[in-house]
């Protein structure tokens, strides 16, 4: 199994996972050419969604050739906004299985106050397992433990909170960043990385274009884990090179 990083941030998210010659792309948050290309031919399964907001529910979602998978609640608030779900899969909070990919989705606190809320994967494929989180607040002991024991995992690091703080933003959209139903900041990432065992790679995703820097996220991650853990930083704009897992 391995994972590859189209693009992340605020700007979209996709991700492929993949086994031998069949895939799923997590969240679909990019240009429908962008997803398509970032498969390499592979048979695109499903397209897992983490929540509605507009940079992992894009336009395109639908319009990959694969059933779109997604919570309930984020498909009631976002069906009419995004055409062709009409024919969408329902995961709920146990696991289930797409092709060689035992999936299993567990709730992350983003955005607080609406019925929907965000979630992230644990995939495993044989004796291989990896797990994906993105648009968090904080991570309660439930979303630690169910990161814990990966392979490889991919985890936001979104911001510096002085840099959000100085960030000029509107004052709400910065309370809410900050908020434990926001997004993490590199020390939250870091303290969350510190609390999972040995992952051999950690991909650093949700890089706040604004108030972040990579080399603030990096350092914050390479304290908190062990040497041998191989780190590796998503960015927005272009592909990363595939994980193995
Ligand atoms: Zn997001
Ligand atoms: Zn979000």
């Amino acid at each position: 199994m391995f994972l590859r990083n189209l693009g992340s941030g605020s700007g979209g998210n996709a991700t492929v996972v993949a086994h031998e010659d069949r895939a799923i792309i997590v969240d679909a948050g990019l240009s429908r050419r962008r997803m398509l290309d970032g498969l390499e031919g592979l048979r695109l399964e499903a397209v897992l969604i983490t929540h509605r907001h507009h940079d992992h529910l894009g336009p395109m979602a639908a319009k990959l050739g694969a059933p779109v998978w997604i919570e309930r609640e984020n498909w009631l608030a976002a069906k009419d906004r995004a055409s062709g779900l009409d024919g969408a899969q329902f995961f709920g909070s146990r696991s289930f299985r797409i092709g060689p990919f035992h999936i299993t989705p567990f709730p992350l606190p983003h955005p607080g106050s609406e019925r929907w809320t965000s979630h992230g994967f644990r995939i495993e494929c044989g004796r291989k397992r990896l797990a994906y989180a993105t648009d968090l607040g904080h991570a309660p002991d439930e979303v630690v433990e169910a990161l814990s024991g990966v392979h490889v995992l991919f985890l936001e690091s979104n911001h510096d909170p002085e840099m959000e703080r100085a960030s000029g933003r509107d004052p709400g959209t910065i309370d809410w960043v900050l908020s434990d139903h926001g997004h993490l900041s590199n020390a939250q990432c870091a303290e969350t990385l510190a609390r999972i065992g040995r992952p051999h790679t950690v991909v650093l995703g949700h890089l706040s274009q604004d108030c972040n820097r990579p080399a603030l996220a990096r350092e914050a991650a390479r304290k908190a884990l062990p040497r041998s853990t191989r780190l590796v930083l998503a960015t927005q704009d272009e592909a990363g090179e595939p994980v193995l897992c």
